[in-house]
């Protein structure tokens, strides 16, 4: 299971398509074992996702016969199914506010099922067994209501109601200038370039583009956008997340 993100300037992207970037920090974190896999890009104010069980290859030939526009930011994900099995329907990204909120997941949420009592109980739907489309569906809630279409406020709400062991990624197309993640009991770094920024669950995720990295601490929430990395507690104070140099040799 791997997770990445990636924006950039639009001006980037003739050298880095945020698909290309994904697809191969997916490639770089398949050591990690997955048994699906899937992306999300935001264009022109709409998420485009793909998903697929099976090897990433079987990911790359469903873009291929349904192609992606391009675009400067999105989130990648391989899954190892906990909650519902490895079908494309249960394949990450989960979708949630109107098909304009995508959001990937690593690890288990513990609540999930009086979660999903409650969101149902409220007209909210769902297409997987998934506990990651409850967050989803939970960080969509969010966004709409007390964030007031802030993603990272929507994130950091969302997390304090979620238990368990999580790393989540999220993009909207409403405020495409940012990929929010958030991480407890689970592994996330920051990649940090110019007029560009990266997420992994290790180093290896951005490892061809970047060797600057960011450290954070469990219990918080980053946001990146071309120019910035800010970082923030569950609580809503403000962190800073240790830098460091990666020297190993990654040509593999
Ligand atoms: N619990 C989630 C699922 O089953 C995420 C699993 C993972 O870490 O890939 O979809």
């Amino acid at each position: 299971c791997g997770i990445v993100g990636y924006i950039g300037l639009p001006e980037k992207s003739a050298e880095h398509q945020a698909l290309d970037v994904l697809l191969e920090g997916l490639r770089r974190l398949e050591y990690r074992g997955y048994d699906s896999a899937g992306v999300a890009t935001v264009t022109g104010g709409r998420v485009e996702a793909r998903k697929k069980s099976g090897k990433l290859v079987n990911l790359i030939n469903e873009i291929e016969e349904s192609p992606v526009a391009p675009a400067s930011l999105g989130i990648g994900h391989t899954r190892w199914a906990t909650h519902g099995g490895p079908t494309d329907q249960n394949a990450h990204p989960h979708l949630a506010d109107e098909a304009k909120l995508a959001v990937i997941h690593n690890g288990i949420i513990e609540n999930f099922a009086e979660l999903k009592e409650k969101l149902r109980a409220e007209g909210h739907t769902f297409e997987s067994q998934t506990d990651t489309e409850v967050a989803a569906k939970l960080i969509g809630r969010c966004f709409t209501g007390d964030a007031e279409g802030d993603l990272t406020e929507a994130m950091r709400l969302a997390s304090n109601e979620l238990e368990g062991a999580f790393t989540l990624l999220a993009v909207h197309a409403d405020q495409p200038d940012r990929v929010v993640a958030s991480r407890r009991n689970s592994p996330l770094v920051i990649g940090l370039g110019e007029g560009e920024n990266f997420l992994g669950s290790d180093v290896s995720g951005f490892i061809d583009f970047t060797r600057e990295a960011v450290e954070l601490e469990q219990d918080q929430i980053v946001t990146i956008t071309t120019g910035d990395v800010t970082i923030i507690n569950f609580d809503g104070s403000s962190a800073e997340g240790k830098r460091f140099h990666i020297d190993w040799d990654a040509s593999a």
